[in-house]
Formats: C-alpha cells, structure tokens, sequence
C-alpha cells in the first residue's frame, strides 16, 4: 500500500479533513495566508504514518492519519513528548469512530480567507524547501 492509496482509504472512511482540525489540536496563532492558491496548498490533506517509517511504520489505514499540509509541518516541529500525545489522540479517535459511507463526501471544509498586515512576508522558495526537508520521508509523491 502506498501513502497515496492509504490516504485515499482513511478519506472514505474518515472524511476529507485533518485530524488536527477535526479534533481541535492546535491552539497556536491563526495562520495568515497570503494567498487563496497558498491556502489552498496548505489545506492539501497528506498521509502522517502515526508510526515512522524509519520506525517501520507502515503506510497503511491502521498507521495513517490524516493531516492538512500546514499541520502535518507543524505536527513535526513539535518537540517529542508531544508528537507522541498527538499520535495517541488520532490512535483513540480512530480506534472509536469509524464511519463508513457508500460514497465519500465531496467538499471538503476549508477556512475563510484572512487577510493581516502584520504578516511576515511569504518566501514560497524558503518554503518550498523547508517544506521539503522537513517531510521528505513522510508526504507522498
Ligand atoms: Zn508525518
């Protein structure tokens, strides 16, 4: 099973949204878009496999969750201790809700577009390569 594949499976059973969302897990500072486009690529849902694959994590439905692009960065910059109390919180929502429907949603929930003019300025280079460094082994593609 590849992430794609596995990612696909955890949306018809889960819905397309980010756990992080959908279970209020994060209560740092509202992100600021600088653009729809941005926000957009930021909302994009990834595959995070709750056990590292350097840990021999597996791509599958039972080791997936699924996180928005700006939350699955987020999710690991976060320090240990927390990476693990945030894995344990998609293992029971997993473990106590399963729906399961006969055709996916098709919409998928995003937020307002929010303008502020304190914004630190977005470098889509640095970025792209943090962005890169950062999920290298964990996004799909
Ligand atoms: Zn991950």
């Amino acid at each position: 099973m590849n992430n794609r594949y596995a990612k696909k499976q955890l949306i018809q059973l889960y819905g397309p949204e980010c756990f992080i969302e959908k279970l209020h897990l994060r209560h740092d500072k509202k992100i600021h878009y600088t653009s729809v486009a941005q926000m957009q690529k930021m909302k994009q849902l990834t595959y995070h496999h709750i056990l590292e694959r350097q840990y021999g994590g597996k791509s599958t439905i039972k080791n997936g969750a699924l996180l928005s692009r700006e939350n699955h960065i987020w999710f690991h910059r976060q320090p240990e201790s927390v990476r693990s109390a945030l894995n344990k919180k998609f293992k029971k929502y997993k473990a106590c809700k399963v729906v399961f429907v006969d055709t996916p949603p098709t919409h998928i929930r995003t937020k307002p577009f929010e303008l502020n003019l304190n914004k630190v300025p977005y470098n889509r280079a640095h970025m792209k390569k943090e962005t890169k460094q950062l999920l290298d082994e964990d996004l799909e593609r």
